[in-house]
């Protein structure tokens, strides 16, 4: 074993893995700027207290923080999440509202590495700051809903829920409390302990002991306001109006106390119900306030790119793109031919690759073939004497026992122009 590997729950991502998370990324920008958002790209590192203002009744901020003092003496984390972030920059710039914008990026979480969970992973999200319409909610939703067919995937459910606005929140977790402390003997041990935190999370259980007093509690809707009951009514008729199936999960909260109104959730459907959450998000405020701005109501959703990419493996969609280049340049006359050849292709925008240390013809014809190029261009000492290049296709079908079939002897001067017409 070698002395340095990665730390638990960090990874390398390799070729062609890494190209399938450039063309993740791609694919949701795409989305998100179809929608009118821009991308916002925040520091990796924040004061530790910009994460503090979350609150601390979540484990992201009082057990799984990396934080640091640095040189100059200030408290640092490395981000676990990056709605905190995006808070302090609106409060920094006093950005136009209805602020709209996506993100991408490594978030880190000291958590218990498993499948789907690591210490170090990328999501992509989407915020909008400084706006309370439904609509809104409902557009952020059908983005997500539109990035997933993008990738192909068809198996994904949308689960949405509201918890109203803050006082109906603060009634029902009453009535919650009040409904567990009542039968705390048919709690489970772990579960005392979220009542005493956060009553809500309680509601997330999924100890089997816990089930049936969880099935049993008071339902948010019973405490809506007409206010909450009109902004949730309006959010469903909105993804009616848009064909985006969904169901109402009353138990689909959110511990934090910012949140209020919707709440949403994308499951895998091939995923198990532990890890199945491939993104979720909902209503917030009360974040920028608490971050030294004015009250602003936001909207949001993070999706997490590992377990996205688990769901695609499993419906056998958005592969790993195969690694390809245009041109493999085969030179047998010491590589400088190669070295200029390459440079002129990559010049006129093709992509080119070659081989090197001088090797026999079979040899880098070998490399050729495994590189995946659509055409071999191949200089020997008659070519370089004649002016002229080899172009072979590697692409073609098995073409019988005449194996250099659609072979073109090309004048050196015109490999550019060839090419190009040969690719287009
Ligand atoms: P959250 O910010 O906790 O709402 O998470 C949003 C999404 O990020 C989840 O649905 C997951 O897809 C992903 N996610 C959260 N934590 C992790 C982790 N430790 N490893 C990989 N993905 C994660």
């Amino acid at each position: 074993m070698p002395e340095f590997q990665t730390s638990p729950g960090m990874r390398d991502i390799l070729p062609p893995e890494s190209a399938r998370w450039r063309r993740f990324v791609d694919v949701f920008a795409h989305v998100a700027q179809s929608g009118g958002y821009g991308q916002v790209m925040s520091p990796l590192l924040e004061d530790l207290g910009v994460f503090q203002r979350i609150g601390d009744a979540t484990d992201v901020v009082s057990k799984e923080m990396y934080d640091f003092v640095d040189k100059g003496g200030r408290h640092i984390a490395l981000r676990p999440e990056l709605t905190a972030s995006i808070c302090r920059a609106f409060v920094q710039h006093s950005p136009q509202v209805p602020w709209k914008i996506w993100y991408t990026g490594s978030m880190f979480r000291y958590e218990k590495p498993q499948r789907g969970r690591y210490r170090q992973f990328d999501q992509v999200g989407i915020e909008v700051l400084g706006a309370d319409d439904p609509n809104l909610d409902v557009e952020i939703i059908a983005l997500g809903w539109e990035f997933y067919r993008a990738l192909g995937l068809q198996q994904v459910k949308l689960v949405v829920n509201s918890l109203g606005e803050p006082d109906d929140r603060a009634r029902y977790v009453q009535a919650l409390k009040a409904h567990f402390e009542a039968n705390l003997e048919a709690l489970s041990a772990e579960s005392r302990v979220t009542l005493e935190k956060n009553p809500l999370r309680v509601l997330d259980s999924k100890r089997e002991q816990d089930a049936p007093l969880v099935a049993s509690a008071p339902k948010i809707a019973e405490f809506y306001s007409e206010k909450a009951a009109t902004h949730f009514a309006a959010v469903q008729a909105g993804l009616s109006v848009l064909g985006i199936p969904f169901t109402v999960e009353p138990k689909l909260v959110r511990g934090l106390d910012y949140y209020r109104h919707t709440t949403f959730e994308y499951q895998g459907g091939t995923l198990d119900s532990a890890q199945n959450a491939l993104g979720g998000g909902g209503r917030y405020d009360g974040l920028v306030e608490a971050l030294g701005g004015k009250p602003t109501p936001g909207v949001g959703f993070a999706m997490g790119l590992d377990r996205t990419l688990l769901a695609c493996d499993d419906e056998g969609v958005f592969a790993a793109p195969s690694p390809s280049v245009d041109v493999f340049v085969v030179d047998t006359t010491g590589g400088a031919e190669a070295l200029r050849i390459t440079s002129e292709l990559r010049a006129a925008g093709l992509s080119a690759d070659r081989a090197y240390e001088n090797r026999s013809m079979k040899s880098q014809m070998k490399v050729a073939d495994r590189s995946g190029a659509a055409f071999a261009v191949i200089v020997g000492s008659n070519e370089v004497e004649a002016g002229t290049v080899v172009v072979r296709p590697l692409r073609a079908e098995p073409a019988g026992p005449d194996t250099a079939s659609g072979q073109a002897v090309v004048p050196r001067s015109d490999l550019i122009l060839h090419i190009r017409k040969a690719t287009s």
